[in-house]
C-alpha cells in the first residue's frame, strides 16, 4: 500500500520538476524624462508661483522619474512555444520583477509597459493572456491598451536577466504621470464613512489625443472618462487633475454623468459662455462643481497649509475682467497683493456666479491656518452624504437631484456640509462672504 501512494505522489511531482530545467527572472526599471510643461514655472508668472511654498515640490520631478505604479508585462518565449504574458506592477522605484520557468530555453525576452495602474498588489505577478483591471488607464480612441515602452532581449536570457525601459515622451506618459500624482494625493486622504475615495475611483479612463471634446481642453463626461484634447497633458497637466476631480465629485454623489446639461454654462447672463473659464459667468450649479474640481486639482498642485496657492493661467482678461496677476485659489482677504485674484470676486465684479469664487470658498474650507483644515476625505464625506433621488425636486432640498441651473450650489453644499461638522458653521459663513458668495441663489 505504502509503495503504491508513494508512486502516485511522485507521478505529480514529476513534471513540476521537469519543468525547472530552464528558469530565470527578469528583473528592471522602469523610467520617463517628464514630457510635461511646468505651466507654473514660466517667466512672468505671479509671485510666489513657482518657487512659493505652497507648490508640491514633489511634482515636476528631475528625470529621470521613475515609473511607479505603472502596468507591465514580461513575455518569456520559448522555443517552438507561444509566450505567456506575465503581468505585474512597479514599485515606488519604477522596478519590477518576474520569475520565469519552462521546459525549453527561451528565445527572447519582451518588457512592455502601459500607462496603466493595474488593480494588483505591487510584487504580484498574474500569468493571463489579457491585462489584469486598472485603477485607471490612460487610452486612446482606437487603441485600448497604449504601450509607451518595449524592450526585446535575445542573448543572455536564463538566470538573472536586467532589462530596463526608458519610456517613450508623449501624452501618453504625460497622462500617466499626471493622474498617478492624483491618485496617490487622494489615497493620502482620511478615510471617509463608506471607504476611501481611493477605492470609489476603480476603472477610469483617460482619453488622449481625443478630438471629441465640446470646447477644448478637457472634459468628463461621465463617471468613468476623462476626455483630454492633444497636447494637454504635456502642456496643461492641471486641466487632468482638475478633470479627475469631477470623477471624484460625480462617484461621491453616485451619478454617472455630470448632474447638469451642458447649456447651464451659458444660460445665465450675458456673460455666459462655454468654454467656462476662471473668470466666464455661469449658471450656479457648473460654478460650484467646476469650483470642486479645481479644488482637487489643487490637491494635487500646492499645499493647503501654506500661501498663497496660485491656479489656472495668467494675463488674459476675460469677460471685461482686467487681470493684473493669475488667479489664485486664496480669498482675496489672504491675498491682497494679487490684483486680478483680489478683484475676481470683489465687489465691482458682476455676477457671483464664477468657478473661483466658489473655488476660493472651498479651498478654505481645506486650507490652514486661516481656515478649517479639512481634507479631501472630509469633503467627500460630505458629498456622500448629499440625500439621494428627492422626488419631486424641489428648489431647497439639497439633494444631488436638485433640479435647475442654479440647483445644487455652494448654499446646498455648505448646508450638507454643517450637518456632517456643526461646529463649522461660522468658518463657512466666513468662506462665504469673503468669497461674495452671499448673493447666491438659497436654491
Ligand atoms: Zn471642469
Amino acid at each position: 500500500m505504502r509503495v503504491i501512494v508513494l508512486g502516485i505522489l511522485l507521478a505529480l511531482v514529476s513534471p513540476a520538476v521537469r519543468a525547472q530545467l530552464f528558469s530565470g527572472t527578469v528583473t528592471g526599471i522602469v523610467t520617463a524624462a517628464d514630457p510635461r510643461t511646468d505651466p507654473y514655472g514660466a517667466a512672468g508668472y505671479a509671485d510666489g508661483a513657482n518657487g512659493g511654498a505652497a507648490r508640491l515640490t514633489n511634482r515636476f520631478e528631475q528625470d529621470p522619474i521613475a515609473l511607479r505604479n505603472a502596468l507591465v508585462v514580461v513575455c518569456v518565449r520559448l522555443a517552438y512555444a507561444p509566450c505567456t504574458p506575465l503581468w505585474t506592477r512597479t514599485d515606488a522605484t519604477g522596478r519590477y520583477t518576474v520569475a520565469w520557468s519552462g521546459m525549453a530555453p527561451p528565445t527572447s525576452i519582451r518588457t512592455r509597459v502601459y500607462p496603466q495602474q493595474p488593480d494588483i498588489a505591487i510584487g504580484a505577478v498574474v500569468a493571463s493572456a489579457w491585462p489584469p483591471a486598472a485603477t485607471f488607464r490612460v487610452t486612446t480612441a482606437g487603441i485600448t491598451d497604449v504601450i509607451i515602452g518595449e524592450r526585446t532581449e535575445t542573448t543572455n536570457l536564463t538566470g538573472n536577466r536586467t532589462i530596463n525601459v526608458l519610456v517613450d515622451p508623449g501624452e501618453p506618459t504625460a497622462a500617466f504621470l499626471t493622474a498617478r500624482e492624483v491618485y496617490s494625493m487622494l489615497g493620502s486622504q482620511s478615510i471617509p464613512p463608506g471607504g476611501s475615495i481611493l477605492g470609489d475611483m476603480q476603472g477610469v479612463d483617460i482619453f488622449v489625443n481625443d478630438l471629441g471634446v465640446p470646447g477644448g481642453g478637457g472634459v468628463a463626461l461621465t463617471d468613468s472618462e476623462v476626455l483630454l484634447v492633444p497636447s494637454t497633458a504635456t502642456l496643461n497637466p492641471f486641466t487632468l487633475a482638475h478633470e479627475l476631480g469631477h470623477i471624484v465629485a460625480w462617484r461621491s454623489l453616485d451619478v454617472g454623468v455630470p448632474p447638469y446639461e451642458f447649456t447651464a454654462y451659458a444660460a445665465c447672463g450675458a456673460s455666459g459662455d462655454y468654454p467656462w473659464s476662471d473668470f466666464t459667468l455661469e449658471c450656479e450649479k457648473p460654478a460650484f462643481w467646476e469650483g470642486f474640481a479645481h479644488v482637487v486639482g489643487g490637491f494635487w498642485m500646492w499645499n493647503p497649509e501654506v500661501q498663497p496657492a496660485e491656479v489656472g493661467g495668467c494675463g488674459t482678461a476675460g469677460h471685461g475682467i482686467p487681470r493684473g496677476g493669475c488667479t489664485s485659489l486664496e480669498s482675496p482677504l489672504q491675498r491682497p497683493g494679487s490684483t486680478g485674484g483680489a478683484s475676481a470676486c470683489g465687489a465691482g465684479a458682476p455676477g457671483h456666479q464664477r468657478a473661483i469664487c466658489n473655488a476660493r470658498a472651498l479651498w478654505d474650507v481645506v486650507d490652514r491656518p486661516n481656515s478649517l483644515g479639512r481634507d479631501l476625505g472630509e469633503i467627500v464625506r460630505v458629498l456622500r452624504a448629499y440625500p439621494r433621488v428627492c422626488l419631486p425636486a424641489p428648489f431647497d432640498n439639497r439633494c444631488v437631484n436638485e433640479w435647475g441651473y442654479d440647483g445644487m450650489n455652494w448654499k446646498d453644499y455648505k448646508a450638507n456640509h454643517v450637518t456632517q461638522f456643526t461646529a463649522d458653521s461660522v468658518t463657512l459663513e466666513g468662506a462665504e462672504n469673503s468669497n461674495n458668495l452671499m448673493g447666491s441663489s438659497n436654491d
